[in-house]
C-alpha cells in the first residue's frame, strides 16, 4: 500500500515529485484485505441479502443482533441490548479482522451489519460489503464521483452511511446522486441526480427508508443553495416529494403556505444566493407521530448583516422541522437560532426517546445543537420542553421556555465593526457525530465539544455566487488571539453523559485537543467512542461511571459511529478509524475497517514513523497590495478547505502554511491553475483564478506563514500547530 512519508525532502522540486507520486487519496491498487484468522466458507447467500422490509425497519428494536439502518433503529438511538461484552470482559477485547480501504481522507461512515454481511460507505462515496465472518470482501462500489465535485464541498470528501432496503443499498454521492446498489452484486441498480449540478450542492449523509421512500437531504449553505428534503420511490428512483427549508424568489409563487410564512422572516433578496437551510445530517421517522423529523443549516452567508440586513428570524435555517412522510406536508418546527449569524445549524443528530417526563410518559426528540444548548422538544407538537447548555456557552444566557427564544447577549452579534470570541465557534459545541442513549443508565452519551472562534464581520463581503459566502473577516481570528494572548481559545473534545430529564452533565472524559469521536452505547453497560481527530484510540467507558476501560491503538483518528453486532452467538463490535494522524494531512492514514472481538488476536501491521513538516516559509518578496488581494481570493476560494488565513485545516486538506509549494509560484500554479492534483481531490480553479491571482494567493500564504512563525517560540513542531486549533472545523460543518 503507497503511504506518504517522505515529505521531508531538501529542495522544493524534489518535494513536489514525491508528493504527486505519494500523495494519492484514491489509490485503486490498494485494495488489499488482510485477515489474521483462518477463512471460512462464506454461507451469506448472495440472493438474499439487504432482505431488510419495512416490518424489520419497524421491528429493528426485536433483532439486537442486527444493525439494520445507519442509527440502529429509526429512534436513532445508536444503542443495543447486547450484552456478552460488558465491563468485566471488555478489557479481553481484541481485534478479529480488519480490511483496508482503498481511499483515505476522513472515514464518518456508521456500518450496516445485515445477516451475516458488513455494508459500509468510505471517503468519495464508495460502499464495501464484507462477509463478518472473515472480512473477505464479497464487492465495492465506486460511484466514479467527478473529482472537480471538490470545488463544491466545504467539509471534507466524506460519507456518513447508507441505507438497507428491499436487496439494496442506497447511498447519496458527493456528486449529488442517490443510488440503488444491488446488495447480491454490488452492481448499480438505478441512479437519480437530486440536485441541480450547476449549483453548490453535495451530499454526505446517509440516506434514510422510510415507507418505501429513501429519503436524502443535501449540503452547500457555506456556498449559497435553496435546502430541501426530498423523499424518492426505492424501486424506481422518482421523486415522491421535496420540502424546501427557506422560501424562494417570491415572484415565482411559494410552494406552499409554510414557504409564504417564511418568507416574512426575510428581507433582501436572499434567494439570489439561495438562503441556506441545507439538511446535511440530522433525520429520522418518528413511527408512533408518523412524522419525519430532521434538521437544517445555517442561512447564506453565516453572517446574517450581510445575509438579512432587517434582522428577521430567517425561517427555516438552523431549525428542527417535522413533515408527513406520505406527502412532504408541513407539520411542525423549531428553530433553534433564530436569525442565525453564527454557522450554527441545527444538525446535531436528533433522537427520538420516550421519558419520564413530569409524571408522564413523553415521546420527546433531543438534539445538541451546535449553538451549545441541548434541546428537548415534543415530537407531536415540537413544543420546547427544555434547553440548557452542555458545553462553554457565551452568546446567549438562556433559552425562555415560554416563547422558545435564546436569550442573547447583545455583543455577540459583533456589530460595528467588533470582534466577539465566540463560545461555541462555529466548531459547534457538538457536530454530526452520532450520539447513544442506554435506557438503562437514561443517560445521553454525546460527543461534546468546547471552542471558540473569533466572529468579525467583513466589511467588504461581496456576493460569491460559486464560493465561500461567510460574510466574515477571515483575519479575525488571527488578529484577535495575537492581540488578546490571554483570552480563550481552546477546541477540545471529551464524551459527556447526559441526564436529559434533569438537564445536567452527569460524567464526562477525559478532554484532548479537536472533536472527539461518536458513540455506541451497550446494554454490557459501556459506551465506546472513537477518539476524535487527533487521539488514535478506540475506547469504552464504563457507562454509569464514565470510567475508561478498555482502548485500542487505532494508530489514526476516529470519528465514525461504531455498531455491534451478534454472529453464531457471539458478540462483536465495528467501526471505520481513519483520519491522518496528529490532525495532519501529510501523516499516514491507515483507513480500515475493524471488527472486535473477546479474546481477538489479529494485529495491525506497525505503524509507520511520522514527523509533520516544520513551518518553514520563504522569504515574503511580494508588495503589501499583493498580499492584501492574495488574501481576499483566499477567503473566497481557498478558505473553506484550507481554513481561514491559510492556517490550517487539520486533516482532510493539507495545512497549506507548511506546504513546500510555497517555494515556488510554478509547482503552486501546477495545482491551482493546472489541476493535477484533481485525482486527489484539488481541482483546478482555473475558472475562478486568474495567474496573477493565484501568484497572489501564495504571497499571501508567504505573509501569513512568515508572521506565524515569527508569533511562535522556537519549538516546533507542537508550537507550529497552534495555529490549527481554532479552525479544525472540517468535520463537524456544512
Ligand atoms: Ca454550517
Amino acid at each position: 500500500m503507497k503511504r506518504f512519508s517522505t515529505l521531508l525532502l531538501s529542495t522544493a522540486a524534489a518535494v513536489f515529485v514525491v508528493q504527486l507520486a505519494g500523495c494519492d487519496s484514491s489509490d485503486p491498487g490498494a485494495a488489499d484485505i488482510e485477515s489474521a484468522v483462518a477463512s471460512a466458507p462464506t454461507e451469506v447467500s448472495s440472493s438474499s441479502r439487504a432482505a431488510v422490509d419495512d416490518q424489520r425497519l419497524l421491528n429493528a428494536a426485536n433483532e439486537p443482533g442486527q444493525w439494520l439502518t445507519v442509527g440502529g433503529t429509526y429512534e436513532e438511538r445508536h444503542y443495543s441490548p447486547l450484552k456478552q461484552i460488558d465491563g468485566n470482559n471488555v478489557g479481553q477485547l481484541g481485534l478479529k479482522w480488519f480490511a483496508d480501504y482503498d481511499t483515505n481522507l476522513s472515514q464518518q461512515g456508521t456500518p450496516l451489519y445485515v445477516d451475516g454481511v458488513l455494508y459500509v460507505s468510505t471517503a468519495w462515496s464508495k460502499v464495501y460489503a464484507f462477509d463478518a465472518r472473515n472480512g473477505q470482501q464479497l464487492w465495492q462500489y465506486d460511484p466514479q464521483t467527478a473529482k472537480d465535485i471538490v470545488t463544491k464541498v466545504c467539509c471534507g470528501i466524506v460519507n456518513r452511511g447508507i441505507a438497507a432496503y428491499d436487496g439494496k443499498i442506497y447511498l447519496g454521492t458527493l456528486d449529488g446522486y442517490l443510488v440503488a446498489i444491488d446488495a447480491a452484486t454490488g452492481n448499480e441498480a438505478w441512479r437519480k441526480l437530486t440536485v441541480d449540478p450547476d449549483a453548490q450542492y453535495s451530499i454526505t449523509s446517509a440516506p434514510r427508508i422510510v415507507k418505501g421512500m429513501v429519503l436524502i437531504g443535501n449540503s452547500g449553505s457555506e456556498f449559497g443553495i435553496r435546502g430541501y428534503l426530498a423523499a424518492y420511490d426505492a424501486k424506481t428512483g422518482d421523486e415522491r416529494w421535496r420540502f424546501y427549508t427557506v422560501p424562494g424568489n417570491p415572484a415565482d409563487g411559494f410552494e406552499n403556505p409554510q414557504m409564504a410564512q417564511a418568507a416574512s422572516t426575510w428581507g433582501g433578496d436572499w434567494w439570489v444566493l439561495g438562503g441556506g437551510g441545507s439538511v446535511w445530517d440530522a433525520l429520522t421517522y418518528d413511527v408512533k407521530n408518523d412524522l419525519v423529523i430532521f434538521g437544517t443549516g445555517n442561512g447564506t452567508p453565516w453572517n446574517q448583516q450581510a445575509r438579512d440586513p432587517s434582522g428577521g428570524d430567517n425561517l427555516f435555517v438552523a431549525s428542527i422541522i417535522a413533515v408527513k412522510p406520505d406527502t412532504g406536508e408541513y407539520a411542525w418546527h423549531y428553530q433553534t437560532t433564530p436569525g442565525d449569524t453564527w454557522d450554527y445549524d441545527a444538525i446535531g443528530p436528533v433522537m427520538l426517546l420516550d421519558l419520564d417526563w413530569q409524571g408522564e410518559q413523553r415521546r420527546v426528540v433531543v438534539q445538541p445543537n451546535k449553538n451549545g444548548f441541548m434541546y428537548v422538544l415534543d415530537a407531536a407538537t415540537g413544543k420546547l420542553l427544555k434547553a440548557d447548555p452542555f458545553t462553554e456557552v457565551n452568546w446567549a444566557s438562556g433559552v425562555d421556555l415560554e416563547t422558545g427564544r435564546p436569550i442573547e447577549v447583545p455583543a455577540a452579534r459583533f456589530k460595528d465593526g467588533t470582534t466577539f470570541n465566540l463560545a461555541p465557534g462555529v466548531q459547534g459545541g457538538h457536530g454530526w457525530h452520532k450520539n447513544s442513549f442506554n435506557p438503562e443508565t437514561g443517560l445521553l452519551y454525546i460527543a461534546t465539544q468546547r471552542a471558540y472562534y473569533a466572529m468579525q464581520a467583513d466589511p467588504n463581503y461581496m456576493r460569491n455566487v460559486g464560493g465561500a459566502n461567510t460574510g466574515l473577516a477571515f483575519a479575525a481570528g488571527f488578529n484577535y488571539y495575537r492581540d488578546h494572548p490571554d483570552a480563550p481559545r481552546e477546541f477540545v473534545g471529551y464524551v459527556v453523559a447526559w441526564d436529559p430529564v434533569a438537564g445536567k452533565e452527569v460524567w464526562r472524559s477525559e478532554e484532548h485537543d479537536g472533536p472527539t469521536g461518536s458513540t455506541l452505547a451497550t446494554g454490557g453497560g459501556l459506551v465506546f467512542s472513537g477518539g476524535g481527530n487527533n487521539t488514535n484510540e478506540f475506547r469504552a467507558y464504563d457507562a454509569t461511571t464514565g470510567q475508561k476501560l478498555w482502548s485500542f491503538d487505532t494508530q489514526t483518528g476516529m470519528v465514525a459511529g461504531p455498531i455491534t453486532y451478534e454472529l453464531d452467538g457471539k458478540q462483536y463490535v465495528a467501526a471505520s478509524v481513519g483520519i491522518n494522524q496528529a490532525g495532519n494531512y501529510y501523516a499516514p492514514n491507515y483507513s480500515r475497517l475493524l471488527v472486535f472481538e473477546l479474546n481477538g488476536t489479529a494485529l495491525l501491521p506497525p505503524a509507520e514513523a511520522f514527523t509533520p513538516p516544520p513551518l518553514d516559509p520563504p522569504p515574503l518578496t511580494a508588495s503589501a497590495e499583493a498580499v492584501e488581494h492574495g488574501g481576499e481570493v483566499y477567503g473566497q476560494y481557498c478558505g473553506t478547505c484550507h481554513g481561514n488565513n491559510g492556517q490550517a485545516r487539520g486533516a482532510n486538506f493539507p495545512n497549506l502554511m507548511t506546504s513546500p509549494m510555497l517555494n515556488a509560484q510554478e509547482a503552486f500554479d501546477a495545482v491551482v491553475i493546472n489541476g493535477i492534483k484533481a485525482q486527489n481531490g484539488m481541482a483546478s480553479f482555473a475558472d475562478k483564478v486568474s495567474a496573477a491571482d493565484s501568484a497572489d494567493i501564495r504571497a499571501f500564504l508567504i505573509a501569513r506563514a512568515n508572521e506565524l512563525k515569527a508569533s511562535l517560540p522556537p519549538a516546533p513542531p507542537a508550537a507550529a500547530r497552534a495555529g490549527d486549533v481554532h479552525d479544525d472545523v472540517q468535520d463537524n460543518d456544512e
